[in-house]
């Protein structure tokens, strides 16, 4: 059995019941390496260590989520936002994060708290509510949770948003990378049906908060290229299920969380 038959495996099962999906992340991954962009997307058989910044992000987010339905304080919000994540790497198979969580889950709760307190709160006042913050989108096998979308004032359209809960200020690759995420929940919005005009990414820094927006040619250039990458998944998951192999990147594989399980599949 070569190293990728497990991949087959799981894609023509989760095909067969109608459960296949690649998120948004996982799309925009295949421009650099189509290898960790599978890896994201599938319950791989190697194992690796799970991302601890990843779900310290999943936890932010669900606390920035849970902001505008729930007036309890910190700590039973941080106790719902816990529990919610829990459930998050659940849906996801991924019980290797699940005890990460578990095992770490003071440390979790000093840093979510943090930045949601310092950095966010200041802001959502400010904001005001949302149509929807944190919601579901599926077009045909492309998911992603849109973090936040507003009603642009005088009926302008849509302001789709996407935070991001780091230290640092995104720049070069990571902010192209960020913008193509982002052009990706504007695409699965408007085939939903609502009209994005504009797109936002909100960087939750310490204890201030970083904005970058764009519009007009800038996002059309942008979703054009994400519908690009859609069309190449769909021909990297039809390769694959006709025995081939995706191709290794990609520019980041010295920082690439998966190098380990990456190395096996190579040798
Ligand atoms: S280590 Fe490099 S080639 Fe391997 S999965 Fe990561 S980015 Fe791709």
């Amino acid at each position: 059995m070569d190293k990728w038959e497990f991949f087959r495996d799981y894609v023509r099962e989760r095909m067969n019941r109608d459960k296949f999906s690649i998120s948004v992340s996982s799309v925009v991954e295949l421009a650099d390496c189509q290898v960790k962009s599978l890896l994201m997307s599938s319950n791989n058989p190697y194992g690796g260590a799970p991302n601890k910044a990843a779900i310290l992000g999943t936890l932010c987010h669900n606390m920035a989520d849970l902001h505008y339905s729930d007036n309890d304080d910190i700590d039973s919000l941080w106790g719902r936002a816990y529990e919610k994540t829990v459930e998050d790497f659940r849906e996801y198979e991924d019980s290797a994060s699940i005890r990460m969580l578990r095992s770490n889950r003071d440390w979790f709760e000093i840093k979510s708290k943090m930045r949601y307190l310092k950095a966010f709160v200041p802001w959502a006042e400010k904001e005001g509510v949302p149509v929807y913050t944190e919601k579901k989108l599926q077009v045909g096998y492309v998911t992603g949770r849109v973090d936040r979308l507003d009603l642009m004032p005088n009926g302008l359209g849509y302001l789709v948003t996407d935070y991001k809960f780091s230290t640092r200020s995104p720049k070069g690759r990571i902010l192209e990378r960020y913008k193509l995420q982002l052009a990706g929940y504007a695409y699965l919005t408007r085939q939903n049906g609502i009209d994005v005009r504009k797109a936002r990414i909100v960087t939750f820094l310490n204890a201030s908060h970083r904005e970058y927006v764009f519009d007009g040619d800038e996002l059309e250039d942008y979703v054009e290229d994400f519908e690009g990458l859609v069309e190449m998944a769909h021909e990297v998951y039809q390769t694959l299920l006709c025995g081939g192999k995706p191709e290794f990147g990609g520019l980041d594989c010295r920082t690439c969380w998966r190098k380990d399980i990456c190395k096996i599949l190579r040798g």
